[in-house]
């Protein structure tokens, strides 16, 4: 960053632009796809518009009412230029300084990958015209979007510099044009922002290649426990049961073991911070990593609950479930006999379902105010309120839902085929650790030493002063 302020004249002032009927005038370099569109928004808005460009007789079409001319005239006509050019093609920008000096450039470049350069396009470009003020704008925004009219994911503008007024005048222009400004400081926060349009879904790339192991290993593991064993040791191919009975235990199972790792970081981090006995020193870098993706990883645990949900709507319709269904009645009657009602078995399966839908209403709620639109409308206490306290109510039901579906099968050899629990029994495991470990949380002395370092208090070190008063205030 260059402490030095550049000379800048700043003519967007609304109120000046008000009072004066003259439209205002802006330069764009490059009368490439996102220099049109950019200048049919401006033309729009109410600007003039004048492009420089390297071929001004043979550009090709532009937008109405825009002038064309060489880059050195285009520049002397405005204070502010917009380099729509991409990077690779920047040092010629060098020979004009002359003209640029004093000017407002706004870098709109991004590059193809990530650390391509060791110094950001902005900043690059404030070296080759040291005497103009550089803005890194409007990078985020598509030539498409430009042309279509922002849509509210693509109404966001971030721009960074280190000339206050440079910056202001930017703000009033992307304002006008109406988007939606956010200031991230002085230019060497160019880098981040240039890295923004290349990152993809980062916050999902956990969650989803987590589901994508679990699922596969859950897969293969039930299909070597189900499918595999009663063709080795029965002689029965049960193959059809891929399709649903198979999905139908995958899916619950990566569901409840990712609702679980939602839960599991906030869990561990409590107890860094009490082993620690302060809140001011910085997670490991895997745990804050964790922490950020887990509304994504909650919600792709509730996608595949819903999948469960609707195979097991499935069930009854099943070719499998009704011969079954069928054959039992008619071997019954045929051997004249009848079944006695269980009664032990109707409370089971009853309080099997009624948790399970219990638990996924709850999962869904859990999801629908995680959603920006709806968290946004709730205070901090009632957003943690319901992701915290119901979300531990949650992952007890559900998991209590699997403890019913398990029964006495636990204790029953036979369900340990080849010596390995089944699957239902593996998937207890995180969320059973997650609500033992939440428990102790509970414990009125562990509580009341959390709440107390998470209100700044801090364990003093051996060799501080002993009192235990906060050491950061
Ligand atoms: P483009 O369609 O390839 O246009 C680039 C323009 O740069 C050309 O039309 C040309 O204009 C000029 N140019 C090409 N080679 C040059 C050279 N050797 N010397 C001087 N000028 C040269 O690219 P674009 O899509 O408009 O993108 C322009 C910049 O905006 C890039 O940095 C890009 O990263 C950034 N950006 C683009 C978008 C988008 O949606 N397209 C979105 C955000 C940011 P003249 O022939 O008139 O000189």
């Amino acid at each position: 960053m260059s402490g030095e302020m550049k000379p800048v004249s700043v003519p967007l002032c609304p109120l000046a632009m008000a009072s004066n009927p003259e439209k205002e005038l802006l330069c764009i370099f490059g009368t490439g796809d996102l220099g049109r569109s950019l200048g049919q928004r401006l033309l729009q808005t109410g600007y003039k518009v004048v492009y420089g460009s390297r071929r001004p007789h043979s550009c090709g079409p532009l937008p109405q009412g825009a002038q064309v001319m060489s880059h050195a005239e285009a520049a002397h006509l405005s204070s502010l230029v917009v380099i729509c050019i991409h990077r690779e093609h920047y040092d010629f920008l060098q020979t004009l300084a002359p003209q640029l000096k004093g000017k407002v450039l706004v870098d709109v470049s991004n590059n193809h990958k990530t650390g391509l350069y060791s110094e950001a396009n902005a900043e690059y470009l404030q070296r080759l015209v040291p005497g103009a003020s550089v803005v890194k704008a409007f990078n985020t925004i598509s030539a498409w979007s430009l042309q279509n009219g922002p849509s509210d994911a693509n109404r966001q503008v971030y721009l960074c510099g280190d000339s206050s007024e440079a910056k202001q005048a930017v703000a009033e222009m992307a304002t006008r044009l109406g988007l939606s400004v956010l200031d991230k400081g002085c230019l060497s926060a160019a880098k981040e922002l240039e890295d923004f349009p290349l990152q993809l879904f980062p916050a999902w790339r956990l969650p989803l290649c987590l589901a994508v192991c679990l699922t596969a290993f859950f897969f293969f593991y039930l299909l070597i426990q189900d499918v595999v064993y009663a063709y080795v040791e029965q002689d029965k191919d049960i193959s059809f049961r891929i399709m649903v009975s198979l999905a139908n235990k995958v899916f619950p199972i990566v569901s409840l073991i990712m609702l679980s790792l939602c839960y599991l970081p906030g869990v561990l981090a409590s107890f860094i911070q009490l082993y620690r006995g302060t809140k001011y020193r910085r997670f490991p870098g895997w745990l804050d990593h964790w922490m950020l993706c887990r509304k994504q990883m909650g919600l792709v645990s509730l996608g595949f609950a819903f999948l469960h949900v609707l195979y097991t709507l499935l069930i009854p319709i099943r070719y499998y479930v009704r011969y079954k269904a069928g054959e039992r009645v008619v071997s019954l009657i045929r051997g004249n006999k009848t079944t006695e009602f269980d009664t032990t078995a109707a409370w089971r399966t009853d309080s099997y379902y009624s948790i399970g839908i219990l638990g996924f209403g709850l999962y869904v709620l859990l999801g629908i105010t995680s959603l920006s639109p709806v968290s946004n409308a709730l205070s901090w206490r009632e957003f943690t309120f319901i992701q915290s306290k119901l979300g531990h109510l949650t992952l007890f039901l559900c998991t209590l839902h699997v403890y019913l579906y398990g029964w006495d099968r636990f204790l029953n050899l036979s369900t340990y085929k080849w010596w390995t629990p089944p699957g239902y029994m593996l998937c207890l495991v995180v969320p059973s650790v997650v609500l033992v470990l939440k428990l102790l949380l509970l414990l009125p002395c562990v509580d009341r030493s959390l709440t107390r370092i998470r209100q700044g208090w801090e364990r003093s070190e051996p060799g501080g002063d002993g009192s235990g008063k906060p050491l950061i205030t």
